[in-house]
C-alpha cells in the first residue's frame, strides 16, 4: 500500500465520523476487518478452494489472485474486498476468471475435496 493510499484510508474514518455518529466498537471492528482483508489479499497465496472459482461467490467477492493481477498491471481489479464492482464498472481484468481457475486448480484436491491447507510451496507456485 502506498502512503497516499494509506492516508486516504486513514482519512475515511474521521470523515465518516464527522458526518455520522460512529460507535467506537464499530470503528474498531471495521479497522480489524480491513486489516484482515489487507493481510489476506496481500499474502501472495490463494486461499480459495478450487470450487470457489466455479461458484457465483467468485463473481461477488475478491480474491488474492485478483489483487495480484491488480499489482501486476495497475489497470484493473480495483475492488479490494468485492469483485462485483470491477465487473460492474468494466475494470475486471479480462484474464481474471481463467487465472483464478488455474490458480485454484494448481493445488491438488485431497481427501477433503481441497479444503485442507496446501503447502506454502504449492501456494506460492500457484500464483
Ligand atoms: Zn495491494
Amino acid at each position: 500500500m502506498d502512503p497516499p493510499e494509506a492516508a486516504v484510508y486513514a482519512a475515511f474514518i474521521p470523515l465518516v465520523a464527522f458526518l455520522y455518529p460512529l460507535h467506537p466498537v464499530a470503528v474498531v471492528t471495521f479497522m480489524f476487518v480491513q486489516f484482515c482483508c489487507n493481510l489476506a489479499i496481500h499474502a501472495g497465496y490463494e486461499f480459495m478452494p478450487a470450487r470457489f472459482s466455479r461458484s457465483r461467490l467468485a463473481r461477488f467477492v475478491s480474491s488474492p489472485t485478483s489483487h495480484v493481477q491488480h499489482h501486476e498491471t495497475g489497470r484493473g481489479n480495483f475492488g479490494f474486498c468485492f469483485q462485483f464492482w470491477d465487473r460492474l464498472m468494466g475494470t475486471c481484468h479480462p484474464d481474471y476468471d481463467t487465472r483464478l481457475q488455474r490458480t485454484t486448480q494448481a493445488v491438488p484436491a485431497g481427501p477433503n475435496g481441497g479444503l485442507e491447507a496446501p503447502t506454502a510451496a504449492a501456494r506460492a507456485k500457484s500464483l
